[in-house]
């Protein structure tokens, strides 16, 4: 697949690089500010705005609710009287948002180059002709598929056809409880497919469940069969979809190293995408909403080292002043396609709405939301919390 530049071109297979349509107002404009105020005035309540955590604060600054992509879905099915849902998040998200939301509820993400490079490593054709690989293998009566939530609507409807689930970063733990229960328990003979995060299904199976690393193995859609041999797969719990987020990918042992060495009583928290070796090195690790509960709950004066998205942990810097938080890594690890909505998207859309048009609106194909809504109910149905990302 050609690498496509940001915002430029199109590529219906991808989620990143597709063009946004449109006459954008300048970022330089000065009058910005006051026109999406002015815009979100004039929709009052038909249009409900969603932030995700990672988002700028020049656009979380308009959101009616910020949270993770779950709670946010979630958020905005609670909203039937808002005809108009904006999400300022990423493609996935605002597909599970048109999934969980209402018939007439249309909803908007105000650039279509704002995808998931995550997501977009487990295309659906990919894991089609894996499960057909794993059926020659001999595998597959034995295997429930689990899909993170940052996954394109296909996979999840791929998810819900065989019999899985979807699950969030908060509650992998459970999920993969209830799909090896599905074949006879985690000491019996089922296998999970973990879709396509490989970090956080290892560091669920190992970390959470007391797996070994040698119970897990990496499919590689790229190579014959996943790369992997009819043995591997045979005597494997786990089998790890060959994705990664690129954000939290970067966080390095060396980092949590330097942190420990240059701040004096410093608690290591990060997100379970990182890297197992990184998160094996933490004194701590949770979703999002869970790194913001930990660090509000602590007492002030603690020292913080912080693994997730940059324009997070600075919100947690302004939050929270009276806790010393720094960034993991030396290297700045903003997410890029997050950051594709910035405030000339938003008023763009929001303009629009006012004079009646709806731009970039999110529409799953109904046989693809059927299947989807099969595996998030089966989430929902899930013992437990199910917070995210
Ligand atoms: S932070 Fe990672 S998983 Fe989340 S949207 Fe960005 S690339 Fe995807």
């Amino acid at each position: 697949m050609p690498l496509l530049v940001l915002g430029q071109g199109r590529d219906l297979a991808t989620e990143r690089g597709v063009e946004c349509p449109g006459e954008l107002p300048a970022p330089s404009n000065p009058g910005l500010v006051e026109r999406a105020r002015a815009a979100k005035a004039a929709l009052g309540n038909t249009v409900f705005i969603l932030g995700h955590h990672y988002q700028r604060d020049e656009v979380i600054e308009f959101a009616d609710v910020m949270g993770d992509s779950f709670k946010l879905a979630k958020e905005a099915a609670a909203r039937p009287d808002a005809p108009y849902i904006v999400f300022c998040g990423v493609h996935f998200m605002a597909e599970s948002a048109d999934i969980l939301t209402a018939k007439h509820q249309r909803v908007v993400l105000p650039d279509l180059a704002a995808g998931c490079s995550m997501a977009d490593m487990a295309a659906i054709g990919q894991v089609e002709d894996a499960w057909d690989d794993l059926a020659e293998m001999g595998v597959t009566s034995d295997l429930i598929p689990v899909t993170y939530m940052n996954s394109s609507a296909a996979i999840k409807a791929f998810t819900g056809r065989h019999g899985g689930t979807v699950c969030t970063s908060s509650n992998a733990r459970t999920a993969m409880m209830w799909a090896f229960d599905q074949r006879g328990g985690a000491e019996g003979w089922g296998k999970v497919l973990f879709l396509p995060d490989q970090h956080l299904g290892r560091n669920t199976a190992v970390r959470e469940l007391g797996l070994s690393l040698e119970d897990c193995v990496v499919f590689d859609p790229h190579k014959p069969a996943g790369g992997l041999t009819r043995e591997e797969v045979s005597a494997a719990r786990v089998i790890l979809w060959r994705g990664h987020c690129s954000v939290h990918g970067r966080f390095s042992l060396e980092a949590v190293e330097a942190a420990r060495a240059s701040i004096p009583g410093v608690m290591v928290i990060v997100h379970p995408e990182c890297q197992h070796e990184v998160v094996q090195a933490a004194d701590a690790v949770g979703s999002t909403e869970k790194i913001i509960a930990t660090i509000a709950a602590a007492p002030d004066g603690t020292s913080w080292a912080v693994g997730t998205e940059l324009n997070l942990v600075r919100r947690l810097a302004t939050m929270f002043p009276k806790q010393h938080i720094a960034f993991l890594e030396k290297s700045v690890c903003y997410c890029s396609t997050m950051n594709r909505i910035d405030l000339p998207h938003l008023v763009w859309a929001l303009e629009s709405l006012v004079a009646g048009r709806v731009v970039n609106q999110i529409s799953v194909d109904p046989d693809v939301a059927k299947w989807a809504r099969v595996a998030l109910d089966q989430m929902l149905a899930l013992p437990g919390e199910t917070s995210k990302d």
